[in-house]
């Protein structure tokens, strides 16, 4: 395999597979930004009724101005495009790719 080829098909993975979901605090308004890999947080999902829901993702948040838990759970695709989010104790504001 040519060094070039091999290279762009790396840097391309690596965008891939981690992303951003930002929240807001109910309690404090606190934005909270929380980074998301692939490898350690999506979980592999087969859900029946909605055969397009690939991947969930939950997650557990404080933020750093109070000890307000926030709760994220977001249902994705194969493709990793957002389907639905589930939050508890918080905004869900955003979920996007890591592009920088
Ligand atoms: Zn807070």
């Amino acid at each position: 395999m040519d060094i070039k080829r091999f290279v762009n098909k790396f840097s391309m993975r690596k965008q891939r597979n981690v992303f951003r979901a930002v929240v807001k605090c109910s309690e404090c308004g606190e934005e909270v930004r929380v980074r998301i890999e692939f490898s350690s947080d999506f979980q592999a999902e087969y859900n029946q009724t909605n055969p397009e829901h690939c991947y969930t993702i939950k997650k557990e948040i404080i933020g750093k101005n109070c000890y307000n838990l926030m709760k994220l759970s977001l249902a994705l695709t194969r493709e990793a495009k957002l389907l639905f989010a589930d939050k508890q104790g918080c905004e869900f504001i955003t979920f996007e790719r890591e592009t920088g």
